[in-house]
């Protein structure tokens, strides 16, 4: 079965901005779960986190040395006893003794600083100090890490390493967060054969499939399914239906333009509701954002390049979005273009380009021919170009804003355009 031929869409076109807009507003982040400490890394606290106690919870030494009563002038101490990290002297130390004390020793009573050993000479049960020591030299105070009652993580807060590890030392080992959305990829066409076959005339291999599997897993989503189904609305109907089932999120790809083939604007209409068909943008102006049931669905379209970008563009932040994540959107910057860019008359285009610091700028070349079919020309790339729509060629050298979607490098020597 096909759907009648249009020459029109009845989808009207919303702009970047709007389609964002829509997008999130839509979108809350997903119920938190309770995880160990060791499994929340790169997730996004729910909770705010506080310190139950003092760290340290009592004076320390911050160095190897002796635990003295400080003062001026060149002292000779008779040593009581040495405390090793985790110990705490029994004794206490006065005006004439001294307690030799590793890192991580707790003070003993009476001493007030701590003179390191390569300020001092140990010897017949004495030690000279041999270096002007003052109140509270090389000691820790109570709480000098983190206070009691401190809050030492927000909510909203993505956990990496320096997280994990303040999560270890206040003894917080289950923790609320956001999880990971479940993510269906679905890519769609008669004419997609898997990777290992070689595709007869006609055919192609399914690379949006694989290429949306690692963006999504790069952005934070787990994909839970994965598949492709032909053109067909009964097959379509049943597929779209199972990945909705057990996902977040489903991401399509191809089937949302106006060919005879394209059928799953009107199977998403019937499962669900469309709130979009349309965004004035290159490359992917058929994308379309729907619900079904409880799932959020984006339809991109088929070709790879644009399935990218609009995943890179709208996915993207809507998946960071179900995380808690606060921040949604790459960073922007302004670079200067290296050779002069053809804009798009109606419609703002996001081309791939490498953009290097170079002389104190950003400077950006595009990686060649931004046709939306060939992938090359994302290969490598680490910025995409906002170039608004208009009549007129930027010339080199104009400036243009700029989303960062990969590492920028110093100088050129660096992943060169698909060329
Ligand atoms: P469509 O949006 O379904 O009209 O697809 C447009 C074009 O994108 C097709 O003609 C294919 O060349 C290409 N295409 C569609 N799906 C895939 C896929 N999964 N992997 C690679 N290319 C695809
Ligand atoms: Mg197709």
């Amino acid at each position: 079965m096909s759907v009648p031929i249009q020459t029109r869409s009845p989808y009207p076109m919303l702009t970047v901005a709007e389609a964002t807009h829509e997008i999130l507003t839509r979108l809350q982040p997903l119920p938190p779960i309770e995880v160990g400490f060791r499994e929340a890394r790169g997730l996004v606290l729910a909770e705010d986190v506080v310190s139950p106690e003092d760290l340290p919870p009592a004076r320390r030494s911050a160095v190897d040395g002796y635990a003295i009563v400080a003062r001026p002038g060149r002292l000779k101490l008779r040593v009581l006893q040495e405390v090793t990290a985790g110990q705490r002297a029994a004794i206490r130390v006065d005006r004439d003794t001294a307690v030799r004390i590793m890192t991580g020793g707790v003070l003993p009573d009476g001493a007030d600083a701590v003179v390191m050993f390569e300020d001092t000479r140990e010897e017949n049960g004495y030690v000279e100090i041999l270096a002007v020591s003052r109140i509270g030299d090389h000691v820790q105070a109570p709480g000098v890490d983190a206070k009691r009652d401190q809050m030492v993580l927000r909510a909203g807060r993505p956990l990496g390493s320096a997280e994990i590890g303040m999560l270890a030392s206040v003894g917080r080992t289950r923790v609320a967060v956001h999880p990971r959305p479940r993510v269906a990829v679905l890519a769609t066409g008669d004419e997609v054969v898997e990777p290992e076959i070689a595709p007869p005339v006609g055919y192609v291999r399914d690379s949006n499939r694989y290429a949306l599997i690692a963006a999504v897993e790069e952005a934070g989503g787990e994909v839970a399914w994965s598949g492709h189904c032909v053109d067909d609305v009964a097959e379509l109907r049943r597929v779209v239906g199972e990945a909705a089932s057990q996902a977040d999120v489903a991401i399509t790809s191809g089937g949302v333009s106006m060919g005879t083939r394209d059928l799953l604007k009107p199977l998403l209409a019937e499962l669900g509701e469309i709130h979009f068909g349309r965004v004035s943008f290159k490359p992917g102006k058929p994308l379309t954002f729907a619900t079904v049931g409880t799932t959020t669905v984006f339809g991109l379209p088929g070709f790879p390049v644009s399935s990218l970008v609009t995943f890179e563009v709208f996915v993207r932040p809507a998946l960071r979005r179900l995380q808690g994540l606060t921040r949604l959107h790459r960073p922007r910057v302004t670079v200067e273009i290296e050779h002069p860019i053809h804009p798009s008359r109606n419609r703002l285009e996001y081309q791939r380009a490498v953009i290097h610091w170079q002389y104190g700028r950003l400077a950006a070349t595009a990686t060649g021919r931004q046709a939306s079919s060939r992938l090359m020309n994302m290969v490598g790339s680490n910025g995409l170009l906002e170039i608004p729509s208009g009549g007129e060629i930027l010339p080199m050298g104009a400036r243009v804003t700029a989303l960062v979607t990969g590492e920028i490098l110093d100088g050129v020597e660096q992943g060169s355009p698909g060329g």
